[in-house]
């Protein structure tokens, strides 16, 4: 289901959108066609096409799992909630005017409640939850292994046109109040300020990777860690196919391999119970 109002609302979700897709395509074309040749003489032998085919995988599972958990709607709009009988572990949201789910949460941002919600992302510039974690998920592991990459070949690239010594540090470390500054407005100097945001990526991506893995294989969304809730912690297997679906070991290869969640996001009943049953 796409989701709705989709351009971004605050304008730190606009300032992290647009730095996130800017920097992702200049850091890609800057490995293929800058690095990556100067690495293997010329770009002219089969190890190059090799790294630009990888490359090229990162790339696609980057863009793709990033546009679905933009697109996919995760919130409550157009879901069956009704049913007659008034559940006990359900809550009204004043904002939304209406009974929702046990793990759903109300977003100020997206103006929507989110079933069962993580966090508002603002490079996303919208709610990770139930129906998009997946993906979500798989961006950051894409995101994380290409910018390993990247900085692998970075380093190498950067010693063979670093000056050993203070100004040459100082190139490294603020290289992009150097570049604005005036104090060295080279295309070396834009090279040196590209490798560091990939590093700068890579350590925010594994980070977030790490901190949202913790989370998935304890089944607890970002507010159930914070107020140590344990309720919907069904096992490490059975917490991994509620994010990830049925073919859970797959979802890596691309976002578009089916995976069917087991649960709708709504019912959370039968996994708290059969999760006290098992306690
Ligand atoms: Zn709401
Ligand atoms: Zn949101």
């Amino acid at each position: 289901m796409l989701r709705k109002n989709l351009l971004p609302r605050t304008l730190s979700d606009i300032g992290a959108v647009t730095f996130l897709l800017v920097m992702v395509q200049v850091i890609y074309w800057f490995e293929l066609f800058l690095v990556l040749p100067q690495h293997y003489e010329g770009g002219n032998n089969y190890l190059y096409y090799f790294h630009c085919a990888l490359g090229t995988w990162f790339m696609f599972n980057i863009v793709g799992n990033y546009v679905i958990t933009f697109l996919q709607d995760t919130s409550i709009r157009g879901r069956f909630l009704a049913s007659g009988e008034v559940k006990p572990n359900w809550r009204l949201c004043e904002v939304c005017e209406t009974l929702v789910p046990p793990r759903s949460w109300h977003c100020p941002v997206c103006d929507v409640c989110i079933l069962k919600r993580d966090h508002h992302c603002n490079f996303t510039a919208c709610c990770v939850g139930h129906d998009n974690h997946r993906y979500f998920m798989m961006f950051l592991l894409h995101l994380s292994a290409a910018t390993f990459y990247a900085s692998y070949f970075n380093v190498i690239f950067l010693w063979n046109c670093t000056t050993f010594s203070f100004v040459g540090a100082l190139k490294l470390i603020f290289p992009m109040a150097i570049l604005v500054l005036g104090g060295d407005t080279s295309v070396l100097q834009m090279y040196r300020m590209f490798c560091v945001i990939a590093l700068i990526g890579m350590i925010a991506a594994v980070s977030l990777f790490v901190y949202h893995s913790i989370n998935i294989a304890n089944g607890q969304v970002m507010h159930e860690r914070v107020k140590r809730i344990t309720d919907f912690d069904s096992g490490r297997a059975a917490n991994l196919r509620h994010v990830f679906g049925q073919r859970w070991y797959l979802v890596w290869v691309s976002p578009f391999v089916r995976s069917e969640l087991p649960c709708d996001g709504i019912d959370w009943d039968s996994v708290k119970k059969s999760t006290t049953k098992a306690k």
